[in-house]
């Protein structure tokens, strides 16, 4: 069964102002070095549909989605907070990057598919319950992580977040959901500064100090996301896929380089495999160095199928 692999060129209209390092190139930069590569025709590739409402509700407020829709430009910028705003394309854009999880959800459990990436922009793991920030609107992982549990029969799903910033909104939003294990590691201190230290039962934090490589960065993993997994028996697995670890990214100072997100994805294979029935959606959050992201979308997708 092939990967499915979700894009749409709607998320190029999604736009925030110039030198802003959340830009079209990203998507564009993956495209291009998986089509070069060989690599794309390998996949089930597919448009998304836009996001429900309803699934928008499962994980937003509601005075929050009005106010969003509301704000949307016909031209120009809207500010959301001082680093994420809305342009006229950025709503769809968020709207299918949301969809496309929602949709991986039904294809994955109906059997259709078993692993799926979404190359998508907006992010989404910084937008909390009521509120967007961090180049994030819609909590794309959380709407898929939610999605799944209103499925007959499945109780039990985990978030695995290995960007280079802490996944505070998915925290956020499912710190009291027994349902939802979400493991995030991440540079501390970093931004966003939020949430990075509460204690329950379901959310793994894994705080990596400044510097830390390779080992340091496996170690961690190894000791936190394992043992949890292992208690926990996700039946399905969602991956917040950030590659602004990545030693090359300008956003981080954690220095990953293409084979730790290889080893990392092999790992959260090996534990779907185990536990989930090989279920595994993943979509993209981070990743600021154009070069460096393409090349490590590759090695998680290759680890991945
Ligand atoms: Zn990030």
């Amino acid at each position: 069964m092939p990967l499915t692999f979700f894009t749409h060129k709607a998320y190029d209209a999604h736009k925030m102002h110039d030198g802003h390092p959340e830009r079209p190139e990203r998507t564009q930069a993956i495209l291009a070095h998986l089509q070069e590569a060989g690599q794309l025709a390998q996949f089930d590739q597919r448009n998304p549909r836009t996001v429900s409402e309803n699934a928008l509700k499962r994980v937003h407020e509601p005075l929050y989605l009005r106010k969003l829709v509301e704000n949307a430009p016909t031209s120009g910028l809207v500010m959301v907070d001082p680093d994420t705003h809305l342009s006229p394309g950025s709503l769809p854009a968020a709207q299918l990057a949301a969809g496309a999880v929602e949709e991986a959800v039904e294809l994955v459990l109906s059997g259709k598919s078993k692993r799926v990436f979404s190359c998508a922009r907006p992010p989404g793991h910084h937008a909390e319950h009521d509120a967007g920030m961090g180049f994030c609107l819609y909590n794309n992982v959380a709407v898929g992580a939610a999605a799944a549990l209103s499925h007959r029969g499945i109780e039990r799903v985990a978030i695995l977040d290995f960007d280079v910033h802490h996944g505070n909104g998915t925290v956020d939003i499912f710190k009291d959901n027994p349902g939802v294990l979400v493991a995030s590691s991440f540079q501390h201190p970093h931004y966003p500064h939020r949430l990075f230290d509460l204690e329950r039962p379901n959310i793994v934090n894994t705080p990596l100090p400044a510097g830390t490589d390779s080992p340091g960065f496996r170690k961690a993993i190894e000791r936190d996301w394992l043992p949890a997994l292992d208690r926990f028996k996700p039946q399905l697995l969602f991956v917040s896929a950030g590659f602004d670890a990545h030693t090359d990214d300008p956003l981080g100072d954690i220095h990953l380089r293409e084979e730790d997100f290889s080893w990392v994805t092999k790992l959260i294979v090996a534990s779907a495999n185990q536990h989930s029935e090989g279920r595994i959606i993943s979509t993209l959050e981070g990743g600021y160095n154009l070069d460096a992201l393409a090349r490590s979308v590759a090695a998680h997708l290759a680890a991945l199928v």
